[in-house]
Formats: C-alpha cells, sequence, structure tokens
C-alpha cells in the first residue's frame, strides 16, 4: 500500500531519496506468513516506516542529502534501526532532509526539494522535510527524524503531523551521522499521537553504544494517554506569543488554551528571560560542533573524493569544496572561526555560558508547572525560495523550537488550525524524560 502510494503522489511531494522496494516486499510476505503461528509479535508488527537519511541503514544508501555522501552504502545499522527490527517494521525507503541537517525547509537538499503536501508551493519545513511531508501526504504512517534546532517539530508543524523530540540522551543516536552531538536527538513524525508514542516506544533506552544515552527507565508511553489532564499545571511563555510570533499562531495557541481549560487544565504567563539569545547561542554552538564532526568527510574514510587534486592538501580541499554545499560550508566556516584561539573565549565559552541561563530558564518554570505550551513557529510554511537566500531570516524561524535543544528536555508538536489554508502546530513542551506527560497533554488536546 504504502508503495502504491508513493507512486501515485511522490512524483509530486518529491519525500523519498531512496526506495528498498524488493526487501521490503520480501519482509511484508515474510511476516504474512507468521501470521496466526507465533505467540508475540513485535510492536510495531509490519508497520511501513520512512527513515531520514541522515540515520544509516545497513547496505541502504544513506546520504544526508548530501554530495559528499552520495554513493554510501553503510555497512551497519544503526542502533534504532535495530530496534525497529526487532519491533518487526519493515523499512520502505530513505527520506530527503536538508543537507547534514542544516535547515529549515529541506531546500539545501543536494538532490531534491520535497514539496509541502497541503500546498506544492510551499516548503514542508527542515530540516526533516522528507519526514514529515511523507507521513502527510499518506505515503507511510510512521517516520524518523532528527531534531537538532527544531528538525521534528517545525517540519510537522508545517505539514499538519506530529512529531516529537525527546529528551537529550532518551534515544540512541549511534548510527545518526551527527551534526552537533549535544544537541541531535532521533524522533518519530506520526499521523497520530499514540502512533508517535508506540514510536518512541520501541527506539528508546540506554544503548553502550552511546555513551550519551541515558540510564533512565523507559515507561509505558501508551499507558499515559488517559485523556485526563484535570489539576494540570501549563505555563505559557510571554516570549513565545510576543513580538515577532504572527497572529494566526497566537490565535490558534489561545484557542488549544481554551480547550485545554475546557478539559480541567489550568494555565498562566510565565517568562523564559534568556530566550531572546537563544538563536545566538544555538547557530553559535551547533556550528562549532559541525565543524568538528564534519572534518572527517576528507574524501579518504567516506563517499566523494574530487579527480581534479594532484596534491594531498589538494585533495581535500577539493573534495571538500566540491561535496559540500553553501549551508553546510557556511557552518563550518562559522564554527571554525568560533573555535579559534583567541575568539574561543569571546564566542564558544560566552555561548555555553548563555547556554547555562537558558536551560535554568527552563528549570524555575518546571518547579511550578507541568508543561510549558506555545506555538511550534512563529508563521505557517513560507514559499519554497523564499528565504534561501537570507541566512539570517531562515534562522529567525527557529526561535520557538532551538531553546527546547539547549535546554535538553522534550517537546511535542501537534497540529493546531490553519493559517491561509496551512497547518500551524501547538508545541507542548515537558521535564526531562517526562515524555509521558508531554504526550497525555498533546493525546487530551488532540
Ligand atoms: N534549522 C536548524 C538549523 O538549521 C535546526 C536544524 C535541525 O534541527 N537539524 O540548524
Amino acid at each position: 500500500e504504502s508503495y502504491k502510494r508513493i507512486q501515485e503522489v511522490d512524483g509530486k511531494v518529491e519525500a523519498f531519496l531512496t526506495l528498498d522496494e524488493e526487501r521490503a516486499r520480501e519482509k511484508a510476505k515474510q511476516l504474512d506468513n507468521e501470521i496466526g503461528k507465533k505467540d508475540t509479535y513485535g510492536l510495531l508488527f509490519g508497520m511501513p516506516i520512512g527513515i531520514k537519511d541522515n540515520i544509516v541503514t545497513k547496505d541502504l544508501r544513506t546520504t544526508c542529502a548530501s554530495k559528499i555522501l552520495e554513493n554510501f552504502d553503510p555497512i551497519y545499522d544503526a542502533t534504532v534501526m535495530r530496534k525497529l527490527k526487532e519491533a518487526e517494521a519493515i523499512t520502505i525507503g530513505k527520506l530527503n532532509m536538508d543537507e547534514f541537517a542544516m535547515g529549515s525547509s529541506t531546500e539545501t537538499s543536494a538532490f531534491k526539494k520535497t514539496k509541502n503536501p497541503w500546498n506544492l508551493e510551499a516548503v514542508p519545513g527542515g530540516s526533516s522535510g522528507g519526514s514529515a511531508a511523507a507521513v502527510s501526504a499518506g505515503e507511510v504512517p510512521f517516520a524518523l527524524g532528527s531534531d537538532t534546532g527544531g528538525s521534528i517539530r517545525q517540519p510537522a508543524a508545517f505539514c499538519g503531523v506530529v512529531g516529537l523530540k525527546p529528551t537529550y540522551g532518551r534515544v540512541s543516536r549511534f548510527g545518526l551521522v551527527a551534526f552537533a552531538s549535544s544537541l541531535d536527538q532521533i524522533g518519530p513524525i506520526t499521523r497520530t499521537v499514540e502512533d508517535n508514542a508506540y514510536l518512541l516506544q520501541v527506539i528508546s533506552g540506554l544503548d553502550p553504544m552511546d555513551s550519551t544515552s541515558a540510564n533512565v527507565e523507559v515507561p509505558d508511553y501508551i499507558s499515559a494517554l488517559t485523556g485526563d489532564i484535570k489539576g494540570l499545571k501549563i505555563a505559557v511563555p510571554k516570549e513565545y506569543l510576543g513580538e515577532g510570533v504572527s497572529r494566526e499562531s497566537r490565535e490558534s495557541v489561545l484557542a488549544a488554551l481554551k480547550v485545554l481549560e475546557g478539559l480541567g487544565a489550568e494555565w498562566e504567563e510565565v517568562s523564559l528571560p534568556h530566550s531572546k539569545y537563544g538563536i545566538a547561542t544555538y547557530y553559535l554552538l551547533a556550528s562549532s560542533e559541525a565543524s568538528a564532526n564534519l572534518a572527517r568527510f576528507d574524501g579518504v574514510r567516506y563517499g566523494y573524493r574530487s579527480d581534479n587534486a594532484e596534491t594531498l592538501i589538494d585533495m581535500y580541499k577539493q573534495t571538500r569544496a566540491e561535496g559540500f554545499g553553501n549551508e553546510v560550508k557556511r557552518r563550518i566556516m562559522l564554527g571554525t572561526f568560533a573555535l579559534s584561539s583567541g575568539y574561543y573565549d569571546a564566542y564558544y565559552k560566552k555561548a555555553q555560558q548563555v547556554r547555562t541561563l537558558i536551560k535554568k530558564d527552563f528549570e524555575d518554570v518546571f518547579e511550578k508547572y507541568d508543561v510549558i505550551i506555545g506555538p511550534t513557529t512563529p508563521t505557517p510554511a513560507f514559499k519554497i525560495g523564499e528565504k534561501i537566500d537570507d541566512p539570517l531570516t531562515m534562522y529567525a524561524n527557529d526561535i520557538l523550537t532551538i531553546n527546547v535543544n539547549l535546554a535538553g528536555v522534550p517537546a511535542i508538536s501537534v497540529p493546531c488550525g490553519f493559517a491561509n489554508g496551512l497547518p500551524l502546530g501547538l508545541q507542548i513542551i515537558g521535564k526531562h524524560f517526562d515524555e509521558s506527560t508531554v504526550y497525555r497533554v498533546a493525546h487530551a488536546y488532540e
């Protein structure tokens, strides 16, 4: 069914980079034969899933939407892939994204521009634009994305689907091609909150292959979906409804708060005073980490190697000049500059200090409240081409999602009305490792 739908619509939506049809059909046949013949079935038995192309899949092309990995076929599976196989899900293919997950529109992909299924002239968001568009267009019911500064939640909001960034450490990053290691998390994109909880259940947990994965018990997320939010305390940051946030986004959040009030929750306005430093802090730290992580793409170890060089140093230079796109080069240069001696204290160290203050803002609010609620994005999806030549405007779009990554807390985006025929997202942010409450509120609202 997934392949039928992909045939019908992917020519227009262009969400997939690679399909794994033969193996998927074989797997489906095998699972079909097992029906009625065994006592226990995987939690995602027979469920089709699409995978963002920065998650490594054994013997299945993994490009990060970059020319530098155009022909890269990994020899191992990411931990999340191993867990999906154990849960008996069926991998349908790999999904388009911004190159190395750097972007907010999927326009920096070296291969194709994914369209928003609600309006083919609008971007699907990014960087997990392929994942959100594929779920929104009905090509797959489940997808994995990754979120460093909003890359799951923002495309989920733009495409009218559900996307969760788990707590940092909740899901193993082993086999996720690193962008900014202290911020990256893999997470689920689905049509409903319940499906989302099932997928997180499968991929969560401590992994000896990732030293930053957390030794925290994984609760039963499904049982959190009670529909009961009586007495729940909601904080609404005034910074998330103020300047720079469109009237439509603000009004849709206020309408959602009414619904939640009707269900017995209470809300109050609070302040996250350091929010306004989020963009500067994030782009500095993320670029610094990226410049170190992307040093490995040198034409020797992986993928593309330039043919035009005569010396070793030339080979490095040419390979990187030809293999990386403009946005990736911009980040590498910014990061290298911020980390260079003489500038380190003024930029990188300062940004780390501000990150601590941002994290503290969240901790203070969570002393009194169960969740924080606001819009996922300041506006609905913008037009393809509208912001791609203006990095600062593109970066500004991340203002409401970025601080969550800096603080390491979990957050979901659920559909919350429309503006100009395009979906809007409601963002529900929780305490560290409290995805259960986030799901409970999202499910009650949905
Ligand atoms: N838009 C942000 C960036 O370009 C976030 C990307 C992400 O979360 N991977 O860095």
